[in-house]
């Protein structure tokens, strides 16, 4: 066992010529592509179609519900709650990831509006913005990756302390991911809000004042929406539909929780630590391609659904690019990383990203663990001739 952390120290990458050959040999490929094709980095028709699919099945699945023709059926109101969940989590993968990434459009405000469908579906996109950009930055950094920060909970990274409750980490932990959106729309918020003044690398934050005049007014909006006014018209009584409203973010949030926990936390990951000055030993490129894989990414409606969440490595790279155009990235993403022979990471299958999730957090369990820093396998280090 042994702890490591960041304390108030900036922290860099350090690349080498050659690393940053690489980076811009890939710059220029992806350029080229959106030149000779002739198309926008942001969203296309197919972006904006599945936006609208994305909203459209958000209300249909309301009006069914709200239309009260399904309270007769008790086993199939629950159903539909949880369908409720699927559609705020396609929302938040198909239209509000990009949204925060500026992806979908070169306009501020229409990326700032968009952004602000998470908030109607129970998040809160302002602090999305902060906290997920953060986790950009510092992908698998224990002590800034926000995405790691768990209080002791769970053992993600081998430089967490180690408690004897992660011995059983492997049990309890897939309860608490069905458990996370739950936890998300009614603690997370306010927590970070109210309670955390630092968010990854970023110290002593202040909010903007509307800020959270938008996250109180979201939050009434959300819950009298999908709680109020389901317990006011429905023919069923209230604890019913409160046993309802908490299956909206039971099945949805697992899926919402794996989907981005297979892509960085797995057996074949590395957890870089900076070194006595804040330098991190790669540049961030070849720091997401040490970080991250990639799952399902020729699978259509896979990628589709999950608003190409599973093509992680590319969005990493280039998150202001909007995700339909990542399959293609992709391809010369692999192209030129063989070029230079950096190794990248996929699972073709579902299946295999979700064993070597499983088999990451297994091994985090124990106390002796331990996870390669740095993969050095790409021989970038020396100097270019
Ligand atoms: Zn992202």
């Amino acid at each position: 066992m042994f702890e490591k952390t960041i304390s108030d120290q900036t922290v860099k990458f350090k690349s080498t010529p050659k690393k940053d050959e690489f980076v811009k040999v890939l710059r220029k490929n992806i350029h080229n592509y959106f030149e000779e094709n002739n198309i926008s980095r942001h969203a296309n028709g197919e972006m904006w179609l599945k936006m609208v699919i994305s909203v459209v099945a958000w209300g249909s699945v309301y009006a069914l519900i709200m239309s009260d023709i399904l309270s007769p059926y008790p086993y199939l109101l629950i159903p539909a709650f949880s369908l409720l969940g699927f559609t705020s989590v396609f929302i938040a993968f198909a239209i509000v990831h990009d949204a925060v990434h500026n992806a979908i459009s070169s306009k501020r405000w229409v990326n700032r509006f968009y952004a602000r469908f998470f908030d109607f579906v129970g998040g809160n996109s302002y602090l999305l913005r902060q906290m997920h950009g953060e986790h950009h930055k510092w992908v698998n950094i224990h002590g800034i990756d926000v995405t790691l920060e768990t209080h002791g909970l769970f053992r993600f990274t081998p430089h967490e302390p180690w408690k004897p409750i992660h011995r059983y980490q492997s049990y309890y932990i897939p309860i608490l991911y069905a458990l996370g959106q739950l936890h998300w729309v009614m603690f997370k918020d306010f927590k970070w809000f109210i309670g955390e003044a630092h968010i990854g690398n970023r110290k002593n934050i202040k909010h903007p004042f509307i800020e959270y005049v938008v996250l109180i007014v979201s939050k009434i909006v959300f819950y009298t929406v999908t709680l109020v006014l389901p317990m006011i018209y429905l023919s069923v009584s209230w604890w019913f539909v409160l046993i309802c409203w908490m299956s909206i973010h039971l099945l949805s949030g697992f899926a919402f929780v794996v989907v981005f926990q297979c892509t960085h936390i797995y057996d074949g990951t590395t957890y870089p630590m900076p070194d006595g000055e804040g330098n991190i030993e790669n540049n961030y490129a070849l720091h997401v391609l040490n970080t991250t894989a990639d799952f399902s990414r020729k699978s259509r409606i896979g990628s589709w659904l999950m608003g190409g969440i599973n093509i992680h490595v590319v969005h990493h790279m280039f998150p202001n690019i909007c995700h339909v155009h990542y399959p293609a990235l992709t391809e010369i993403l692999i192209e030129t990383a063989k070029e230079f022979g950096i190794e990248y990471q996929e699972n073709v299958k579902f299946k295999d990203a979700w064993k070597k999730h499983w088999d990451m957090i297994a091994h985090l369990s124990k106390p002796d663990s331990t996870v390669l820093e740095y993969n050095d396998g790409n021989d970038l280090s020396v100097a270019a001739a």
